[in-house]
């Protein structure tokens, strides 16, 4: 069985979705593994540490396509690069089906099965290929680390005989998997004193578990899906939140906000007036800007400061700031399905659709659009 993983046709891209590691793993599994030359450049892994660990090198990315029955990527792919796929081959990566037609249509009409790993579902079993948290957890990392680089003050609270810093104030909007890291490291790791808020209630102990505060607007009905995904607010519940929240966005150094809302745009819940009443040089991190953002004012992968000189921060993907460890969790993510739908007699993936994981996430199989959410739209 021959897998392939090609570079990312996004030049913004820094992740790769096969690493050494992994490649080592897929070889002992008894896979064929091909990286195209390059693949790890800008994740620090050169060409060698590839073949070292069992790849072949192809610096011929369409003949590569071309004979593999499993091709690994971060993006989606080029359309054109759909084509020279073979058909019945499996595509893996980040696809956004939701936005995406034209790309699924795609794969269906050259007879690939493309997996999308955003649809992965929230289980037990799944976990270990869900590649949407393991990259959500870098992102709430990395955004505290950019945030504190911009403030200018310090986190901790700081005893010196010049005098007493009192330790920064950080507000965590949304306590999901890059919530939850987001407030590990601005709290336990870097010292800062934090608040968080989520419409979940249910996450209320483990901010508290991590040393934080939880604020409690009342909001009246909220919830969560099947999946454990928020559930879309009433306009008037987004009002009342917004007005729970300002005093708590006044007094904070550092706003970070992580609320998505599965498949649809980010609720706007950060609005002018709210960061009008933040102190100047306070920082704002929206982690929801690739997905129309939680703050008015965000510009996607840009730094914006406010006439009241509150910095917007709304650089997307900020998981892409550290590729070696978001490559590594990624690659792990693929590698783990090919490892769990492995057929060790045959030596082979074989995949049987009625399997619930496949059921969530796999999109296009045998020239048709399989999926139950995507199959009329
Ligand atoms: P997400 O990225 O969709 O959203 C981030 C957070 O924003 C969520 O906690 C959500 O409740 C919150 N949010 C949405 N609207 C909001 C609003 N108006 N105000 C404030 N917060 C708002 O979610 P996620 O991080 O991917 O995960 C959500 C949940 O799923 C978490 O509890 C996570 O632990 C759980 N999860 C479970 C599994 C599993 O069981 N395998 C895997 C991953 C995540």
């Amino acid at each position: 069985m021959q897998i392939f993983a090609p570079k990312e046709s996004d030049p913004q891209e820094t992740r790769a979705a096969l690493v050494p590691e992994t490649v080592s793993r897929l070889v002992k599994l008894g896979a064929a593994v091909t990286v195209e030359s390059g693949i790890g450049d800008a994740a620090a892994w050169p060409d060698k540490s590839y073949e070292e660990a069992g790849a072949t090198l192809s610096p011929d990315r369409l003949a590569a396509l071309g004979s593999a029955d499993i091709v690994f990527r971060v993006g989606k792919p080029p359309e054109a690069e759909i084509d020279a796929q073979k058909k019945g081959a499996i595509h893996l990566s980040f696809l956004d089906p939701f936005n995406e037609r034209g790309l699924i249509e795609r794969f269906a009409k050259a007879g690939v099965t493309a997996v999308s790993l955003e649809m992965m579902p929230r289980t037990t079993l799944a976990q270990k290929m869900d590649a949407l948290s393991s990259q959500a957890s870098l992102a709430g990392y990395q955004a505290v680390l950019l945030a504190a680089d911009r403030l200018p003050k310090i986190f901790p609270m700081m005893m010196t005989p010049a005098g007493t810093l009192s330790p920064s104030r950080v507000f965590i909007v949304g306590v999901g998997v890059a919530g939850l890291q987001a407030i590990a490291t601005a709290g336990k790791r870097l010292g800062a004193r934090v608040e968080a808020f989520d419409t979940r209630p249910v996450v209320e102990t483990e901010v508290k578990s991590l040393g934080a505060k939880f604020i409690k607007i009342d909001i009246g009905e909220t919830g969560q899906t099947a999946q454990g995904y928020a559930k879309e607010l009433t306009p008037e519940q987004i009002e009342k939140q917004r007005q729970g929240m300002a005093k708590v966005c006044s007094r904070s150094d550092i706003v970070i906000t992580t609320a998505k809302l599965f498949g649809r745009k980010a609720p706007v819940i950060i609005t002018k007036d709210m960061v009008a009443g933040m102190s100047p040089g306070s920082v704002i991190v929206d982690l929801a800007a690739e997905g129309g953002g939680n703050v008015e004012g965000t510009v996607l992968d840009e730094e914006v400061v406010t006439p009241n000189g509150v910095r917007i921060i709304g650089h997307g993907r900020l998981e892409c700031r550290v590729p070696q460890h978001a490559s590594q969790m990624y690659s792990s993510n693929l590698t783990n399905f090919v490892d769990h739908f492995w057929d060790e007699e045959a030596k082979r993936v074989k995949l049987d659709l009625d399997d619930e994981i496949l059921q969530g996430c796999v999109i296009t199989h045998d020239g048709a659009i399989v999926h139950e959410r995507f199959k009329d739209s």
